[in-house]
């Protein structure tokens, strides 16, 4: 389709990206505005890399409550079919051969734990198998979540946002200072006093959305929660082939083809205590290791509903897609794809609507 609408998205992580691509599929005209000098700079610059619909259970939220089992239901269904988008988008932009690499590993400090862990899994309609001692989890009891998989984010990103690039898509980095105007003819983004005329404007500024929203006195209840990176070079020795998550801390291990990264929130001002918890749990690996390539940090947008933010604002043609917390690499692409499907189809879906 030509001439389709024209539509801003704030913010280049993998939210803002997935948009632009659901967007263009459906024949619109986008314009990319990020405040940092090129793609997934934010939070979306180096997760643990896991797509995994299991792990939809909210943070926080205190799992038995109404609210809690709402938000639960809803991230998973919307995790499931982002899993497949996100695998078949994967695929056709050349990153696997195949296909991503299925399978994510669950520790537990014991089988019976696991085994209860398993039940509770079971009861919520997702599967695993229990795993007692296994080169693959190192010795640990484990959950194995057969159906997740598991892919880099930031390779994704970048090879997304030149995809997108050569399908006409423009960027615009290192804006900072961008505002939006809601006037008589609808909304407007301005840059340095050049105006940005559009159909519709996409929030995807990850931890920042609130701050983007406030000047219109848009509440989006959320808290960024500090998680941190560390990368390795591999060593040389048998290892993981799927990430290994931590059910005490929720960190993880994830072998990439270039390095070995360790991901996660343990404690909040550094990354030792993260260091530390993985050399109890693999310290053959971690005694092996040469000093980090990279240490990195980031805050994830957690949504203080325990599901993501994506629809309409009262401001007509402002658009939110943000709060994604520990799942937005693996919601990305459904995510882009419902808030394409309610701008251009005109799809309402009350799940991930804004507290108004
Ligand atoms: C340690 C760690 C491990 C994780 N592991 C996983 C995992 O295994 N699986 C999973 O599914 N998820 C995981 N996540 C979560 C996932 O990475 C995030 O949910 C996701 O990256 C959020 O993407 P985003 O696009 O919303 O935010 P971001 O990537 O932060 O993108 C937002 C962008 O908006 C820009 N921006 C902000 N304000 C403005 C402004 N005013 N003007 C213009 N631009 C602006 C920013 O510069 C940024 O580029 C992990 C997160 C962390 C921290």
């Amino acid at each position: 389709m030509e001439n389709g609408p024209h539509i801003i998205i704030i913010g280049a992580g993998l939210i803002g990206l997935s948009t632009a691509d659901a967007l263009m599929t459906r024949g619109c005209s986008v314009t990319v505005i990020d405040a940092r000098s090129g793609p997934a700079q934010g939070t979306s610059y180096a997760n643990s890399g896991m797509i995994h619909p299991s792990q939809a259970q909210p943070w926080g939220l205190g799992a038995e409550t109404i609210a809690a089992q709402a938000a639960f239901k809803a991230v998973h269904e919307l995790a499931q079919d982002s899993k497949i988008l996100l695998r078949d988008r994967i695929t056709a932009l050349g990153l696997y051969k195949n296909s991503p690499v299925p399978g994510c590993y669950k520790l537990y400090p014991d089988m019976m734990q696991a085994r209860k862990a398993q039940k509770h899994y079971n009861e919520t309609g997702i599967a695993s198998k229990a795993v007692a001692d296994s080169q693959a989890t190192l010795g640990h009891p484990a959950l194995y979540f057969e159906s997740d998989i598991w892919a880099n984010a930031r390779e994704y990103a970048l090879a997304l946002e030149a995809d997108l690039q050569s399908r006409g898509a423009v960027f615009i980095y290192s804006a900072p200072d961008l505002r939006i105007r809601d006037g008589r003819g609808g909304v407007t983004a301005q840059l340095k006093g050049h105006v940005f005329q559009c159909d519709h404007i996409v929030v995807a500024a990850g931890p920042q959305s609130p701050d983007v929203l406030a000047q219109f006195e848009i509440d989006v209840p959320m808290a960024a929660l500090r998680g941190f990176a560390v990368n390795f070079q591999k060593p040389d020795m048998s290892l993981p082939f799927a990430p290994l998550m931590d059910a005490k801390t929720h960190s993880a291990m994830t072998v990439f083809d270039n390095h070995l990264r360790v991901s996660g929130t343990v404690g909040k001002d550094s990354a030792r205590p993260l260091l530390q918890r993985w050399y109890e749990l693999a310290p053959d690996i971690m005694g092996a290791l040469k000093p980090a390539t990279e240490i990195w940090s980031g805050l994830r947008p957690m949504s203080k509903a325990g599901r993501p933010y994506i629809g309409a604002t009262p401001i007509k043609g402002l658009w939110v897609n943000t709060g994604h917390g520990h799942m937005g690499w693996t919601l990305s692409a459904g995510s882009g794809d419902l808030m394409a499907r309610m701008i251009i189809e005109g799809v309402s879906d009350d799940r991930f609507g804004l507290p108004f």
